[in-house]
């Protein structure tokens, strides 16, 4: 039987975790969850997203709203979710959500969490395709969706597009799917290995994001990254080169006139990436861009003017 003592600080420290539950400001556990990740080494301002989507107010409601208690509710669900974070859990992950192009993507394990340099392929597609391709019904895959991210927003940025998007994996095109849905964007989805389910037929625009990290990379790589996300959708064999040989093998004959193909690739593959599409495409204009960062990000091949 637990003596009297015992049974009098039990009471005593639920009686404690209740008051904190009940007074703790949101400013507080900001506070104190910030400076817990960053003594594990984790990304500190990652507390404050997680706030965000507790309370549900945006960064500068949550600024002028710091004094305000947290509800026992929110306060459960945000220490039970910056456990989730202090064990390295990449926080799109732990919200289950991340925008893209401006658009919502749901996210999980299954799927690569959408980049903002991938933004920067959508947003060059866009441009040179609207200069490239007066009649706007034009047909556009991307390979290797995973979350939809490339796809949906471009489907939703030109809405005349008919837009294809592949994955191997099955439970990846499940959340892209959902994406599709979410935002309402009619799109075709197939599963399959690379062109493969993109053969039957001739394509105006290409686009594809696929792995393209080494294997050898791997250790020089964050855990957050490296213990959370697919590595089907980070590594690629051949030095990270392999999906680019296979892309600038299989791409000719499924291409149109005039067409665009637009990859993202790893900062330091610029050259290698450029000269399998110009050796693969030998009259078309490849030009190598770099992202916000000033590193070599996307390859664009296309039909000279
Ligand atoms: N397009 C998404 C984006 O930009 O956020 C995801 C890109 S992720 C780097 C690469 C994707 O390619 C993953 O979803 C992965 O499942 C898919 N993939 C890997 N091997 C593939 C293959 N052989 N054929 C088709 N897709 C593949
Ligand atoms: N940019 C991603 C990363 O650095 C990799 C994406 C990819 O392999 N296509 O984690």
């Amino acid at each position: 039987m637990m003596s009297s003592m015992r049974l009098l600080w039990k009471n005593r420290l639920i009686a404690l975790k209740v008051w904190i539950a009940m007074t703790e400001k949101i400013y507080e556990a900001l506070q104190r969850a910030s400076s817990l990740l960053e003594k594990k080494g984790l990304e500190p301002h990652t507390a404050q997203m997680l706030m965000e989507f507790i309370t549900k107010k945006s960064r500068a409601t949550l600024f002028s709203d710091v004094r305000e208690p947290l509800t026992e509710k929110q306060h459960q669900d945000f220490w039970a979710k910056a456990t989730e974070l202090l064990e390295g859990k990449p926080v799109q992950y732990v919200i289950g959500e991340e925008s893209f192009y401006g658009y919502t993507f749901k996210v999980d394990d299954n799927v690569l969490i959408p980049r903002p340099e991938t933004e920067e392929l959508v947003y060059g597609a866009l441009e040179r395709g609207r200069k490239m391709f007066p009649n706007k019904s034009i047909a556009v895959a991307d390979i290797g969706t995973g979350s939809g991210a490339i796809a949906v927003s471009f489907k939703k940025e030109w809405p005349e597009s008919h837009v294809t998007a592949t994955d191997i994996s099955e439970g990846a095109l499940e959340i892209a799917r959902h994406n599709a849905v979410m935002n309402d964007a009619d799109i075709d989805f197939r599963q399959g290995d690379m062109t493969a389910p993109i053969a039957q037929r001739k394509w105006d625009i290409v686009l594809s994001n696929p792995p393209y990290i080494a294997h050898a990379e791997a250790e020089m790589m964050s855990g957050t990254v490296l213990d959370h996300e697919p590595h089907s959708a980070l590594f690629a064999k051949e030095e990270g080169l392999y999906f680019y040989r296979k892309l600038a093998e299989d791409l000719p004959p499924l291409m149109n006139n005039p067409f665009l193909i637009a990859v993202e690739i790893g900062y330091l593959q610029g050259p290698a990436v450029h000269k399998l599409f110009q050796d693969a495409f030998p009259t078309a204009y490849v030009e190598t861009v770099q992202d916000i960062n000033g590193k070599d990000r996307i390859i664009f091949c296309k039909t000279c003017e």
